[in-house]
C-alpha cells in the first residue's frame, strides 16, 4: 500500500503536497482567548487565497475537537482556493473546554478520534454565543453532510505535572494511532519537558517516534534535547511567524543550524501557527513563504529550505491508513 496524506477532500499522494504550512489554524476558539476567535469562513478564505498566491499548496490545521474547527467550511474552502487542507481530531488541554461538558467527552474518546479519522468529523458541543440572551443556539458545527476526515491527532502536554486529562487524551490518541496509523501532533508548553511526551506516547503507549510531531520547538531552546529527540526520529514543527516577538523565536535559526549540523535536517517542518485574530494580522502563512523560507534558503541553501517546506511534511503526514 502507498502511504497517503488524508486531506479534507480525500487521500493525497505525498508527491502532490507541495509547499506546506505544517502547523496552523484557519478556525480556532478557546475560552482562554475571548474576542480572539478565528471563526469567519470569509476571513479564512482570504488567508488561503493569499497563501496560494505566494506559492502555498497545503495547509495543516492543528485545531482539535471542540475548539471550533470550521468542520462544515473546510472542504469548500479547499475546493475554492485549490489549497490542500488537513484537519485534526484530538483534544487540547482541559482549560480550553467548558468544565461542564468535558467529562462527557471522555466516554468513548478513542472511538471518537478513530471515527473522525476514518468516517468524518463529528459535531462539537454547542457554545453559548456572547451578548444578550436570545433563543438557544443551534449546535455550532452540525456533522458535515460531506464526510470530512481528519488527517492527524492533536494533543497537548501540560505546563507542569501531567494531569489526568492529559493521560486520558494521550492514551486515546495512541489507541487511535494504532487503529488508523494517523500521526500525532503535540502542543508543547514552555516549561514542559518533551521527554515526558515521548515517554508517554512512545515508551508507555507504543507510538513510533517518527509518527510524533512536536510543535513550538523554539519554546525549548535546549539543543541537546532537540538532538536527542531528533535521533529518536521525532519531527519538530518550527512555528514562529505568527508569533513574531516571542523571545525564543529569535533563536530559531540557531536551533535549525544545530539540528542540521547534527544531521537531523529531515526532522524539521515549518508552520505559522496563527491562533488569534491579533496574530492573523501578521499574515503568518504568507510570510512563511515570502519571508521565512527565503531567509532559510539564504542561510542554509535552497535544498534544505525545500526539505523543511515540502519533502519533510510529505513524509511526516503520509500514512498507511488503516480502518479498524
Ligand atoms: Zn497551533
Amino acid at each position: 500500500m502507498t502511504p497517503t496524506i488524508r486531506t479534507v477532500l480525500g487521500d493525497l499522494d505525498p508527491a502532490e503536497l507541495g509547499a506546506t504550512d505544517s502547523h496552523d489554524h484557519l478556525f480556532i476558539r478557546s475560552p482562554l482567548l475571548p474576542g480572539e476567535e478565528l471563526d469567519d469562513p470569509a476571513a479564512a478564505e482570504v488567508v488561503l487565497r493569499a497563501f496560494a498566491a505566494a506559492g502555498g499548496r497545503s495547509f495543516v490545521q492543528w485545531t482539535p475537537y471542540g475548539m471550533g474547527r470550521g468542520a462544515d467550511s473546510l472542504a469548500r474552502l479547499s475546493r475554492v482556493t485549490g489549497v490542500h487542507v488537513v484537519a485534526a481530531t484530538g483534544l487540547h488541554q482541559a482549560a480550553h473546554y467548558d468544565p461542564d461538558t468535558l467529562p462527557a467527552l471522555y466516554d468513548g474518546l478513542s472511538e471518537r478520534f478513530i471515527a473522525e479519522l476514518t468516517t468524518g468529523l463529528t459535531a462539537e458541543p454547542a457554545t453559548e454565543p456572547p451578548g444578550p440572551p436570545g433563543p438557544p443556539a443551534a449546535p455550532e458545527a452540525p456533522a458535515s453532510p460531506e464526510a470530512v476526515r481528519a488527517g492527524l491527532i492533536k494533543v497537548a502536554c501540560d505546563p507542569g505535572t501531567t494531569t489526568a486529562h492529559t493521560r486520558r487524551v494521550m492514551a486515546a490518541a495512541a489507541d487511535a494511532h494504532h487503529a488508523t496509523g494517523a500521526p500525532i501532533a503535540v502542543h508543547l508548553e514552555p516549561r514542559a519537558h518533551p521527554h515526558l511526551v515521548l515517554n508517554r506516547l512512545h515508551v508507555r503507549h507504543g507510538v513510533p517516534p517518527h509518527r510524533i510531531i512536536l510543535g513550538h520547538l523554539t519554546r525549548l531552546p535546549d539543543v541537546r534535547v532537540h538532538r536527542e529527540l531528533a535521533a529518536e526520529g521525532v519531527y519538530f514543527a518550527l512555528d514562529s511567524p505568527s508569533r513574531a516577538g516571542h523571545p525564543a523565536d529569535h533563536q530559531a535559526f540557531d536551533v535549525i543550524a544545530d539540528l542540521v549540523e547534527a544531521g537531523h535536517a529531515s526532522r524539521l517542518l515549518l508552520g505559522a501557527d496563527t491562533t488569534t485574530r491579533t496574530a492573523r494580522r501578521a499574515d503568518g502563512p504568507t510570510e512563511l513563504l515570502n519571508d521565512l523560507v527565503p531567509r532559510l534558503a539564504r542561510t542554509f541553501g535552497p535544498e534544505l529550505s525545500g526539505l523543511f517546506l515540502t519533502a519533510n511534511p510529505a513524509a511526516a503526514f503520509a500514512t498507511d491508513w488503516r480502518t479498524p
